[in-house]
């Protein structure tokens, strides 16, 4: 099975694609995570990266797919994948079509985590992130079980840099401009599916059970 999580930042994709993963045994893929993971690393990518991360802009398209579009070659990406935070651009949809059309495959489903503006500001401001694992948690909805410490892997939560109210802001700006025009290319597609993302993460998840099963 092979899935897109499209949604505002701060929506929950994250949070539901690693329940997706769990559920269905295959690979949560995050370019957001990847990023991360290339910055504390300190790689020629991350550096690169992470001028457009902290202003709250998307890194160009031509880095990003220099930096995702073998993973999915990858030996754990057999039974499928589910994407989170790719495609976020026109440009980066055509190439995944592209890429996937080379070798007779597709896409099943594209989820919309819909969440209204208003609320994501609230959601961003609390959030805490694992940068070892990519676990999400939020102090209010989703608090770990051990204050400042990933549920999963034990590593330090820490409040991302480009979280903070000013560059959040600036991110939905570009969600709006360049990646909300996806949510009509993939109805146009007939694979899009749109859950309700402000309701509780267990009935959030249910939803996308019901509608993957
Ligand atoms: P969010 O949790 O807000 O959805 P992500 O962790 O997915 O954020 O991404 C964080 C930042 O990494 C983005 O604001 C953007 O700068 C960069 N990024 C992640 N994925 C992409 C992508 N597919 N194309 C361009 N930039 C990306
Ligand atoms: P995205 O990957 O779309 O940027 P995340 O999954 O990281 O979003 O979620 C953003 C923040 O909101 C996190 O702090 C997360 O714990 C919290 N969150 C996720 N889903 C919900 C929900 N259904 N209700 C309330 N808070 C949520
Ligand atoms: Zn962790």
């Amino acid at each position: 099975m092979k899935i897109i999580m499209l949604g505002a930042p701060g929506a929950g994709k994250g949070t539901q694609a690693k329940l997706i993963a769990e559920r269905y045994g295959i690979p949560h893929i995050s370019t957001g995570d990847i990023f991360r993971a290339n910055i504390k690393a300190g790689t020629p990518l991350g550096v690169k990266a992470k001028s457009f991360i902290d202003q709250g802009l998307l890194v160009p398209d031509e880095l990003t797919l220099e930096l995702i579009m073998d993973r999915f070659s990858a030996a754990d990406c057999a039974d499928g994948y589910v994407l989170d935070g790719f495609p976020r651009t026109l440009p980066q949809a055509e190439a995944l079509a592209k890429s996937l059309l080379e070798k007779g495959e597709a896409i099943d489903f594209a989820i919309d985590v819909d969440v209204p503006d208003e609320r994501i500001v609230n959601r961003m401001s609390g959030r805490r992130a694992c940068l070892k694992c990519g676990g999400t948690y939020h102090v209010k909805y989703n608090p770990p079980a051990v204050d400042g410490v990933c549920d999963a892997c034990g590593a330090e939560l820490v409040l991302r840099d480009d979280d903070k109210p000013e560059t959040v802001a600036k991110r939905l700006e570009v969600y709006h401009s360049l990646t909300q025009p996806l949510i009509e290319y993939y109805g146009n597609a007939g694979i899009l599916k749109t859950v309700d993302g402000t309701q509780d993460v267990d009935k959030v998840f249910a939803d996308i059970m019901a509608i993957l099963d």
